[in-house]
């Protein structure tokens, strides 16, 4: 039996792994998909909002901005890039003006930094704002975080502290036994003393399993363009446009690779799966985006994607237990990610009232670091080829990427085992070429070290084959 068994291993539970690990006791987190973080977690705005939307009195509003402030030590401990870039949002009408008093004073009563500048100061710190801007609402802690890195790292952490994870073990029953939970999975059962739900869209079925009072979570699609990183100057901090019913509405932001974020829409959709894209959304996302900078270079698109937000229907983050010992994290839509740290504090607390939990004499908050080549002086390079002529090796041009690093995040806890979990732990496959170079030595690679034949390398998830069978014979 465990003590705790997570459902969902995206960033809520994640974090709540990781903040368990820092105890005596034995957790277990479920994971429907081959690889942590491949839903929400992994497709969304990567913004580390700085507490000004939410409105007060809200879970949002009190769990976003101590969350965002948690970011510093969360990603200096977890080797993660967070950058506090800090975001404007842009008014361009009187209408739009008074919508940022009142942000002003959320923000001011969540307890966040926040100001209203006028038309110099703004252009001061954004040159490329649009002409059309009169003011903005300065929020100079929000951050931007690589969310990949992100997921990959606080699971990494937590099994390095004794959390199991099992992937592809999708739960399909719950129920109380004896005092404690059985839980069935595609693959097998387990017993958990607490069970934590965490799975992001699908949260409210795995409530309904157990729980008489039944929950609705409706996906709400967002969809984006990534442009490439080019050379020229350009917006250097997150321009969000005036929020409305709909959510934070459309922002234009860099990343922490040096690439844009275009989007997202906000439109719900019927089917949890609903990943696609389609022209008609994404021109609205264009056309919302030129209200924010004048000119975007829209020829440097090299990807679309969309991510599906866990809307419940009070609007807010919903925190409780229907059934002892079992916890629900539902609707955990924006500002999730940025509130994450702060989750998973409120989660030990809540279990800590179940089971004691007593401190680990051994627990290591900090993971190894990743080598980041790209990052390293010419010396530094030098000698770490020395040591590994893998990491002389390029095999990612358009981001640099060596094969020792490859072989490094297949090698880790919660190491690689496709060629997206390759791609979201050290980005070979996100440039220009996405992958059209790189993959086929990835799947080299990931047979070398896996033991398995090439042409059953997956892209994802398990049967997501990319080489099928051999097309001239035998050789
Ligand atoms: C378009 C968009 C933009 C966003 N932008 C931001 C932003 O800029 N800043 C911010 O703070 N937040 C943002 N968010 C919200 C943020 O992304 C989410 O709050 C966060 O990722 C939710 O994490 P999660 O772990 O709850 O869900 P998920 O990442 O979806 O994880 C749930 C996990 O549960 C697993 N699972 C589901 N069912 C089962 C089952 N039966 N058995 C086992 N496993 C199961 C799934 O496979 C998945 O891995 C955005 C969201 C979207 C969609």
């Amino acid at each position: 039996m465990y003590d705790i068994a997570i459902i969902g291993a995206g960033v809520i539970g994640a974090t709540i792994a990781r903040n368990l690990s820092r105890y005596k006791v034995s957790v277990l987190v479920l994971e429907k998909n081959s690889d942590v973080g491949d839903e929400t977690s992994c497709a969304n705005s990567a913004i580390i909002h700085a507490g000004y939307d939410p409105h007060p009195g809200t879970l949002k509003a009190e769990l976003n901005y101590p969350g965002h402030m948690m970011f510093t030590k969360v990603c200096e401990e977890l080797d993660v890039e967070l950058q506090r870039i800090g975001a404007l949002t842009i008014s361009t009408s009187e209408e739009e003006s008074a919508k940022l008093r009142v942000l002003l004073d959320y923000g001011i009563r969540n307890g966040a930094q926040v100001e209203i500048i006028g038309q110099e100061r703004l252009r001061e710190i954004e040159p490329f704002v649009t002409k059309k801007a009169v003011e903005a609402l300065w929020a100079p802690t929000s951050g931007i975080i690589n969310p990949f890195e992100l997921v990959v790292a606080l699971m990494e952490n937590a099994m390095d502290n004794g959390v199991e994870l099992h992937l592809e073990e999708k739960v399909t029953g719950l129920r109380k036994e004896n005092g404690s939970f059985r839980i069935e999975t595609e693959k097998g059962s387990y017993q958990a003393r607490v069970v934590i739900n965490c799975a992001g869209v699908a949260s409210g079925e795995i409530n309904n399993l157990i729980s008489e009072r039944k929950e609705a979570i409706r996906p709400r699609k967002g969809e984006y363009y990534v442009l490439d990183h080019f050379p020229a100057p350009y917006v250097t901090h997150t321009l969000f446009s005036v929020p409305s019913a709909k959510g934070k509405g459309v922002l234009v932001s860099p990343t922490t690779h040096g690439n844009y974020l275009i989007g997202p829409s906000s439109e719900f959709t019927d089917s949890a799966d609903d990943k696609g894209t389609d022209a008609p959304t994404l021109s609205q996302v264009r056309e919302q985006a030129f209200r924010l900078v004048d000119e975007i270079p829209m020829q440097y698109v090299i990807r679309e994607f969309s991510g599906l937000r866990a809307y419940h229907d009070s609007g807010d983050f919903v925190i409780n237990s229907p059934v002892e010992g079992f916890i629900n994290m539902l609707g955990i839509q924006s500002p999730g990610l940025a509130s994450s740290p702060a989750i998973g504090e409120r989660a030990v607390g809540m279990v800590g009232e179940i089971i004691p939990l007593e401190e680990k004499p051994d627990y290591n908050p900090r993971r190894r670091p990743l080598y980041r080549v790209n990052n390293l002086s010419l010396e530094q390079r030098k000698a770490l080829i020395a040591k590994d002529p893998a990491f002389g090796q390029m095999v990612c041009r358009c981001e640099q990427v060596t094969k020792g690093e490859v072989v490094d995040c297949i090698r880790r806890n919660c190491g690689a085992r496709s060629i997206k979990g390759v791609k979201k732990r050290v980005r070979p496959g996100f440039g220009k070429c996405q992958g059209g170079f790189c993959e086929p030595l990835i799947m080299e690679i990931l047979s070398e070290e896996l033991g398995i034949d090439r042409n059953r390398i997956n892209y994802s998830n398990r049967g997501s084959f990319i080489l099928m069978e051999k097309t001239k014979g035998e050789e």
